[in-house]
């Protein structure tokens, strides 16, 4: 049975009840990175609150054909298609060539989308690889009559696609020439390129033949070209950065409706943007924080995956340090919250499991609402009547959209047991995970040694010390007459115990 999913769809500017084309299957298309330099945690939000959509997609019972491009030719540093390729400057700056630039970066991009339990796309198809696509593409547009030469390239005619100004609500009146903006041979402000030329008097590392001449795509059309080679047509969902709904995805749609004339997309969906104190994060500012940056500090990449869910994706999001490091207190308690649950009662009901998941799943199909998601998770721990076992279930499912690795035991994070026996009080301190069985031992062993001791059996005493010694314990005499027995690495501890049977 499929859940009711409503997402706000840039296109109509409203919530809407999700439904694929086709019953049960999703085709979701994310604008990749421009593999020119390290991403930054905010272009890494976006992709955090794209995984998200994709998580709650699966959970809402759909299947998802997931594609993220990788932009390696073509983006321009400015996007109204003018200044140098941005990867070919990346190549300059390093002193690489361009397809060193772009597997290096590339490779990169992927350590900090597996820190993150950034899920696999279905494909990661790149720019450079898909070429004649997108001339054929450009050829079709040239055919039906939307494109015209300048001496630089072939570009966009957007006044021949009159619906060009729907999607971003652009003012129709601003956009014809003239008024103060330099377009060169442009005939309108809002024209782009499809294929730029290589320059007469420099070779580009990357450039490839056309009908029109050697030269490069435009990072627009590569974007149309790849999506509707692996998906099809309406394709589902669309998504990106809030900063590409009037040009890039405007851009987007006008080509590839005109190329085909078919919808491009049912469902647009925008990420706001992470905020600095002096305006927003961009990579071509230089004065970027990087995952790894963030790694360095001491800080758990899965605390700023746990950061972007305090804010719903269509706010912006407010970085500093200080904030993420909160996240990650909250982070580790939940974690610890989760460790220390009595899972004694054992038998999981699943009725009981759904009931706690309501208001979770509630949250997550109210357009990913995280804050709220997060917050029912902390009701379900909280609350008094729900059995241990049945909150580990829950949050099992729950962590599959959190992605947060919420068993995991923080190694910083120490329990501790307090148990007595045969009169005798015990303080056990673990670092990590611990089994009952562990336990036992250190119990057992710690009674037989103060027993020994009160029978002035010193030997056997010395030899319990020596196994504790050797099994990597730590046994202290606390001063109200507790036994303190400190294991660092329980596994380890407890393969030792095993040895000496
Ligand atoms: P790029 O690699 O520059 O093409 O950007 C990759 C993705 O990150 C795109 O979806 C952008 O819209 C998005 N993005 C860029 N800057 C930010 C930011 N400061 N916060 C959130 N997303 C961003
Ligand atoms: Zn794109």
């Amino acid at each position: 049975m499929k859940r009711d999913l409503y997402l706000h769809n840039t296109a109509s500017n409203r919530k809407e009840l999700f439904q694929p084309q086709e019953n049960g299957s999703v085709g979701l298309y994310c604008c990749g990175p421009t593999v020119y330099n390290y991403a930054h945690i905010g272009n890494l939000r976006t992709y955090i609150f794209e995984d998200v959509l994709k998580r709650a997609l699966l959970m809402c019972g759909y299947k998802v054909r997931h594609i993220v491009n990788i932009t390696d030719v073509g983006h321009l540093v400015s996007d109204a298609d003018t200044g140098e390729d941005k990867m070919e400057k990346g190549a300059e700056r390093e002193g690489k060539s361009v397809w060193d630039i772009a597997a290096f970066y590339t490779a990169k991009f992927m350590e900090d989308i597996a820190n993150l339990n950034i899920t696999q796309p279905d494909a990661w198809p790149k720019a450079a690889d898909h070429i004649k696509q997108m001339i054929d593409m450009v050829q079709t547009l040239e055919e039906k009559g939307f494109t015209y030469r300048t001496t630089d390239g072939i570009y966009f005619d957007t006044y021949k696609f009159p619906a060009y100004c729907d999607f971003a609500h652009l003012d129709p009146s601003s956009l014809r020439a003239g008024e103060r903006v330099d377009m060169g041979e442009k005939r309108n402000v809002t024209d782009f390129a499809l294929w730029k030329f290589s320059p007469k008097d420099a070779k580009r590392q990357m450039e490839w033949e056309s009908p029109w001449g050697t030269g490069f795509p435009g990072w627009h059309i590569e974007c149309s070209a790849m999506a509707l080679a692996y998906l099809p047509q309406p394709i589902d969902i669309h998504c990106g950065g809030a900063d590409h709904i009037r040009v890039h995805h405007t851009n987007e749609i006008a080509q590839s409706e005109a190329a085909t004339g078919k919808k491009y997309v049912n469902y647009w969906l925008h990420g706001e943007f992470l905020v600095l104190d002096k305006g927003k994060m961009a990579k071509s500012g230089g004065n970027f924080v990087t995952l790894q940056k963030l790694k360095e500090r001491g800080t758990d990449p899965l605390a700023y995956r746990m950061f972007c869910f305090s804010a719903h994706y269509r706010s912006p999001l407010q970085f500093s340090f200080e904030n993420v490091t909160a996240s990650a207190h909250g982070l580790s308690n939940l974690r610890k919250t989760i460790a220390n649950l009595d899972t004694a009662s054992g038998v999981v009901d699943n009725s009981e499991v759904q009931t706690l998941l309501t208001p979770f799943m509630d949250a997550l199909c109210d357009d990913l609402n995280m804050p709220r998601a997060i917050a029912a998770v902390w009701e379900v721990l909280r609350d008094e009547k729900a059995s241990g076992a049945a909150k580990r279930a829950f949050i099992e499912e729950a962590d599959k959209v959190l992605g947060l690795d919420l068993f995991r035991v923080d190694e910083e994070q120490v329990s501790e047991v307090l148990e007595e026996s045969e009169g005798f009080k015990i303080s056990l301190l673990f670092k990590g995970d611990f089994t009952q069985n562990l336990k036992n031992i250190l119990m057992e062993k710690s009674v037989l040694r103060k027993k020994s001791r009160a029978a002035r059996n010193f030997a056997e005493a010395d030899k319990i010390r020596d196994q504790f010694a050797n099994a990597g314990v730590v046994v202290k005499d606390m001063p109200d007459g507790t036994t303190q027995c400190v294991v660092n690495d329980p596994e380890k501890t407890e393969k030792q115990f095993m040895l000496l049977g």
